[in-house]
């Protein structure tokens, strides 16, 4: 083969050019940029659902105009953060049927 570099003839099993010293393995794709705003919100939506929520949806709308990765987390991040309103919304219904059953029972 020859060098993509200086274009000398070089052994093809050669993994440098000793020519020039240029790699001879194509080069690795570029690694996609994993969007900040994805991380963010996948992480606070453990702690704070609804600001993990605005996030990880500002995350997956960046993740599309950007073409950045983490769009999976992004949503990751909103099916936490729903889940996590969803449970404290059912034991707020259960606390009040408590609290009615209460008042009903006195
Ligand atoms: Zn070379």
């Amino acid at each position: 083969m020859f060098c993509k570099n200086c274009g000398q003839e070089i052994d093809d099993k050669a993994v440098v050019c000793p020519h020039c010293g240029v790699s001879t393995q194509p080069e690795a794709p570029a690694a996609v940029k994993t969007n900040t705003l994805a991380i963010v919100g996948f992480v606070l939506s453990f702690f704070v659902a609804i600001a993990g929520l605005v996030c990880s949806i500002l995350a997956r709308k960046q993740c599309r105009e950007r073409g950045e990765g983490g769009a999976g987390l992004a949503l990751a991040g909103i099916i936490i953060s729903i889940a996590e309103m969803a449970i404290a919304l059912l034991y707020f219904i259960i606390i009040v049927i408590v609290m009615i059953g209460a008042a009903a029972a006195m």
